[in-house]
């Protein structure tokens, strides 16, 4: 048969973006003319570096020695039997969790920053600078930078530094620089806004190191493949503890890095189910969520095309969620396109959802979970009501949650006055 007859090769899921960063209809790089050579010149270094053995080995060499990886993939016993509870004894499926909050720093944040400072050191920059809403990727950013001899500048909204205090005093001992964002609504948007401001009058010198899978292209290819580690390590050991795939995979959804870290390996496997869960907040009124898949529609924020939470006029939303991580309008451009290809379920789960998940968790696992990724253990509870006992749900444990117990403490505080 020649190859003209041939049927054409439907491409998997797996096989994106294109050239010009487009997951589908979503993605892209909707920069100001600034920026354009900046990230032409990171597209043209990170295809260089993608084929290079010898950048992958340095950075396997770290996460093993410097980040503690492989992290582990533990059942919990305890939450599963809370699962059961109450229900018909055929159903309860058993959760694990792939535990990142073991890794350096507490958060998958670190899989990202060691990769991208690697490349900032391939560029020949010496500065860095990052946003952050919970500060776990300002710690990550910060981390990286002290490790790898780079001054960092993290751009911080002021409502998240209130919240977050701890994880601002540890960014300032590793040496970086925190610079409170007192515009909008003081959180992680108004942070990445700044950030981008700073990386116009910076380029020659400083990369910008985003800490999700948003922004223009490249970036949330280049974050994706740096936390696709979660999702690599998670099917091997899959295999090896249950000698089969897990059945479904839930992770918690702001930017959608650990979400996209841990799917993207299982993305053509059609037979493992995939839930995405974002912050649903008090109520799913306007302003009271940070669930721009489950309710949002297409739009431009931050340099790319995806789902946003937006008005009418196409003003961006404000929003609302107990976890800082997850308070963010938009989504990065792979999901919003697993969305709309039906690979991937996207669900929330309210303040009070992901609290009680929070509290449950510790009490019952003698784990603090972060508030972000309580949002996904809430949800795979109740989807462990509805499968078979036999099967296995692997949540991602994207972070510990040292950082929120005075949040939750406040929360609870208010639920019980
Ligand atoms: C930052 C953060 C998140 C949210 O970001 P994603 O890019 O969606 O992963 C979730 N969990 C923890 C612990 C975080 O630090």
């Amino acid at each position: 048969m020649s190859n003209e007859t041939q049927t054409p090769r439907v491409p998997l899921l797996s096989e994106v973006p294109d050239a010009a960063g487009r997951f589908g209809e979503f993605g892209g790089a909707y920069v100001p003319e600034t920026l354009v050579a900046a990230l032409e010149q990171l597209i043209e270094v990170y295809d260089r570096v993608r084929g290079e053995e010898r950048f992958w080995e340095e950075l396997r060499a770290l996460l093993t020695t410097y980040v503690g990886r492989p992290t582990p993939l533990y059942f919990a016993q305890r939450l599963t039997r809370h699962a059961r509870k109450g229900i018909d004894r055929s159903k309860g499926a058993e959760i694990w969790l792939k535990r990142e909050d073991l890794a350096h720093t507490g958060a998958h944040k670190i899989n990202n920053t060691i990769g991208q400072g690697l490349l900032t050191k391939r560029m020949g920059k010496r500065r860095i600078i990052a946003e952050t809403g919970a500060g776990q990727h300002g710690v990550a950013s910060a981390t990286a930078a002290a490790f790898l001899g780079l001054e960092c500048d993290v751009y911080m909204g002021s409502e998240d530094v209130r919240r977050q205090s701890l994880n601002v005093t540890r960014m300032k001992m590793l040496g970086a620089n925190v610079i409170e964002v007192n515009s909008g609504s003081r959180t992680l948007k108004d942070a990445t806004n700044e950030a981008m401001r700073d990386w116009m009058g910076s380029v020659e010198h400083t990369h910008y190191i985003i800490g999700s899978v948003v922004g223009p292209h490249p970036f949330p290819m280049i974050v994706r493949d740096f936390q696709s580690i979660i999702g690599r390590e998670c099917k091997g050991q899959a295999i090896r503890q249950f000698g089969k795939l897990p059945d479904a995979i839930v992770a918690c959804v702001g930017g959608g890095s650990n979400a996209a870290g841990i799917f993207y390996d299982f993305v053509d496997d059609k037979g493992v189910k995939l839930v995405g869960v974002e912050a649903g907040g008090r109520s799913s009124d306007p302003g009271q969520h940070a669930a721009p898949l489950s309710l949002g529609s297409p739009g431009i924020l931050h340099g790319s095309l995806s789902y946003v939470l937006q008005d009418s006029n196409g003003q961006t939303s404000d929003v609302h969620s107990c976890s800082a991580g997850l308070d963010y309008p938009g989504v990065g451009p792979e999901h919003s396109f697993w969305k709309d290809a039906g690979r991937v379920e996207y669900t929330s789960a309210t303040d009070e959802e992901a609290l009680d998940a929070f509290l449950l968790t510790a009490r019952s696992e003698g784990i603090i979970p972060a508030l972000e990724t309580s949002h996904a253990i809430s949800h795979a509870i109740k989807l462990s009501q509805t499968l078979p006992s036999e099967e296995r749900i692997v949540v991602n444990l994207s972070g510990r949650g040292d950082k929120d117990v005075e949040e939750a403490t406040r929360l609870l505080a208010k639920r019980q006055g």
